[in-house]
């Protein structure tokens, strides 16, 4: 089960009253595998809101030591703090172990947020639902770690179960040569992901574990490994740190 932001499957919650829709992350909520949460609704900030960024890092906000202020100097802190502490009573009771949120949001933000100048520059961090989640043991992705490397999550999609089985097969030994012909190489559009930040690298990785897990049913790792195109080694290594 995912725990997702409610504004990523098209929920009017954002301060602005509008909603962040994300296809992918509909399509879980649809297949009954996700429970949507707005940590600043489930916190008791009405929508529309004035938009909020955080003054110190969400550590430093969770300790007591920083502040979430909105544009107009409100200051929202009890409300955030509250809202991520409800988001993780949530992911608790269901048993939770992932949860997919909104970029750049001082509450949802898993790689960055905004500087709390309310400029719109964003510095590398974390919001406060977020680090907290992640602090309790969930890993938290971002609904742009799903666009990351969109190559290879839509080869992911796109994958075809029954080519893969004929791919083990042709490997396995197999002698008919129209069955070789007929087989192509399911990795040859992955794109390399060295040029990508080691943890960014890391998220994508165990979502596309994640999502050929969740949204395409497989359970053996060397079928995850086929399916993602990453090692068994690779497979293994993350499924044990879940
Ligand atoms: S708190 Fe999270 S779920 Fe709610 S609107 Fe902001 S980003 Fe979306």
């Amino acid at each position: 089960m995912y725990i997702i932001s409610a504004c990523l499957c098209g929920v009017n919650c954002k301060y602005s009253g509008k909603n962040n829709l994300n296809d992918r992350c509909l399509k879980l909520f649809r297949e009954g595998r996700a429970v949507l949460v707005c940590p600043e609704q489930l916190g008791g900030l009405p929508t529309p809101r004035n938009p909020v960024e955080l003054n110190s890092a969400a550590s430093e906000v969770l300790d007591g030591n920083g502040k979430a202020l909105s544009n107009k100097g409100e200051d929202f802190t009890k409300q955030f703090i509250d809202g991520a502490y409800e988001t993780l009573k949530i992911a608790k009771e269901l048993g939770a172990t992932k949860a997919i949120l909104k970029e750049g949001s001082p509450s949802c933000g898993s790689n960055f947020v905004y500087d709390g100048t309310f400029t719109g520059n964003k510095i590398e961090g974390k919001g406060i639902t977020a680090l907290l989640l992640e602090n309790e043991g969930i890993t938290v992705f971002s609904d742009e770690d799903l666009e990351v490397n969109n190559s290879k999550l839509v080869y992911l999609n796109e994958f075809d179960r029954e080519k893969a089985k004929k791919r083990r097969l042709f490997e396995q030994g197999e002698e008919d040569e129209s069955y070789g012909e007929e087989y192509f190489d399911l990795t040859e559009n992955l794109t390399d992901m060295s040029e990508l930040p080691p943890s960014v690298e890391e998220n994508v990785k165990k979502l596309m574990i994640s999502l050929a897990r969740d949204l395409m049913g497989f359970e053996e790792i060397d079928e995850i490994a086929e399916a993602t195109g990453l090692s068994v080694e690779e497979v293994e290594e993350i499924l044990e740190e879940e």
